[in-house]
């Protein structure tokens, strides 16, 4: 009898002890996380990222997630040359959503980096000057924030190109490696192959990816990664004035060409009318180069008349991809070499706007046959009837969509060199794990380190 109330007796014991175990280790304990914020001054927008992470797992892929996006009210930083003094009041809503989001504590321990892209590359080649100031004004406000600035610089094509195929592979989870089950040797996986990236913003374009057992050519277009333990060498190539605004830029100034003030163009829907500045034409490098001193007036209106057809469309723009020379064994164009493709690949900025617009975002397969059809049918309707059917679309988004959709076409299939087949290996993103995909992220993981490399066999990419 003894023995049995001895042994109820260390059961009531070990259940109250096992319910206190269960209780405090079920306590949620206060997390320890970090913050880090981005902000993107590309050509048409800017736009604040902020970024959460725990503090004891810094260095595990894919714990950065994206906590909040917030978007600049007004043009891209380029915009600015001649208000300076609006700057402060351009950058102010986003920077005290910042200061509220994250705890005030901590502001003084988080990082904000600024990266300026190819709106600022083309005004630095205009007029150097003009961008410093721009950069020093968009320092100094920030300073007066109580984070710990980092800088506003303009980073490469190459950076821009890179970290976003960084960014893409670490919100896919492709940098840690699998280890197979018996001999703990990194797995052959065709998951882990890593995804190209292919960004479309509105001055440049990028594409990048590991192309297969492959020379790269062009030392230029070469960069090598340690990331986890892993070598990556990695194709990078940016196409400065192939964003798809100076593109639309460029393809008017050819159809300008030798021609009046009036301008036929059949990548605009028919009853569509533009007007623009002459000078406008020739502000920048990219159309500038289309246009003769003879025909170049700067105080005339050019007006655009849309006249709304595809495949006039996709031959003007087909003619922007210079494709009779190559100095290498192959090139997509303009002389620029390119690797064969190579796996999957993610697209996204403008890429993923646009055809987010046309309803070809979805995961099942979406064929060129049937973007070209699409794209055919949208360009034949009339402004009017676009207008009606789309009217709570951003009027210059809607007149564009038409140009927009042929020129990723074109750049995709002419440019790169995808094929019916190939195209299969296209997705189009925005989000992954409500993190958005785009070079930002990347650069942050770079900055902050990490992404350990135990042998980097290049110098780091620096923020100087
Ligand atoms: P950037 O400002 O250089 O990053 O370029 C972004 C590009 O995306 C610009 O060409 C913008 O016009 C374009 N863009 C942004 N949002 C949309 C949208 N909703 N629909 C179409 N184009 C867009």
């Amino acid at each position: 009898k003894n023995i049995l109330s001895i042994l109820g007796f260390s059961c009531i014991i070990a259940v109250i002890a096992l319910l206190a175990l269960g209780l405090t280790q079920n306590k949620a304990l206060p997390e320890n996380v970090k913050f880090g914020i981005v902000l993107d001054a590309g050509s048409s927008h800017t736009s604040l990222y902020i970024y959460r992470w725990p503090a004891e797992k810094e260095n595990d892929t894919g714990v950065v997630t994206q906590i909040e996006e917030c978007k600049l009210k007004g043009p891209g930083i380029s915009g600015f040359a001649k208000k300076l003094h609006e700057i402060n009041v351009y950058l102010t809503a986003c920077m005290e959503r910042a200061r509220k989001v994250i705890p005030s504590a901590q502001h003084p321990e988080t990082p904000v980096y600024l990266g300026a892209t190819a709106g600022m590359r083309l005004l630095r080649m205009e007029n150097q000057q003009m961008a410093d100031k721009i950069l020093d004004a968009v320092a100094n406000s920030i300073n007066k924030y109580p984070f710990d600035f980092q800088g506003a610089r303009i980073i490469s094509g190459q950076e821009e190109g890179a970290y976003g195929w960084i960014t893409v592979n670490y919100l896919l989870g492709k940098f840690t490696q699998k280890l197979s089950w018996f001999n703990l040797k990194p797995s052959k996986d065709d998951t882990q192959e890593t995804y190209g990236a292919l960004d479309l913003g509105g001055a440049s374009t990028q594409i990048t990816f590991v192309p297969q057992n492959e020379m790269i050519e062009s030392p230029n277009n070469n960069l090598y990664f340690r990331l986890y333990g892993k070598n990556y060498s990695v194709y990078t190539h940016s196409f400065l004035c192939y964003g798809k605004d100076q593109a639309l830029l460029q393809k008017l100034a050819l159809e300008l060409q030798g021609t009046s003030e009036i301008v036929h163009e059949p990548c605009f829907h028919s009853g569509y009318l533009r007007k623009i500045k002459m000078s406008v034409f020739n502000e920048g490098v990219c159309a500038r180069r289309y246009m003769s001193s003879s025909s170049y007036h700067p105080f005339f209106d050019i007006e655009v008349r849309g006249t709304g057809n595809f495949q006039q469309c996709q031959q003007g723009i087909i003619q922007l991809f210079n494709s009779s020379y190559c100095p290498y064994s192959r090139c997509s164009f303009n002389g620029v070499f390119l690797p064969p493709l190579q796996g999957q690949f993610g697209a996204f900025s403008a890429f993923y706007y646009v055809m987010e617009f046309l309803n070809l975002t979805s995961q099942e397969h979406i064929s060129t046959k049937k973007l070209t059809e699409k794209l055919e049918e949208f360009c034949a309707q009339s402004w009017e009837e676009v207008h009606l059917n789309f009217g709570d679309v951003k009027e210059v988004y809607l007149s564009e969509y038409c140009f927009s959709g042929t020129y990723i076409l074109a750049l995709l299939l002419n440019g790169y060199h995808f094929t019916d087949e190939t195209w299969k290996n296209i997705h189009f993103m925005n989000k992954i794990r409500s993190t958005s995909v785009g070079w930002t992220l990347g650069y942050m993981l770079n900055l902050t380190n990490k992404i350990p490399a135990e042998e980097p066999m290049s110098a780091p990419l620096s923020h100087s």
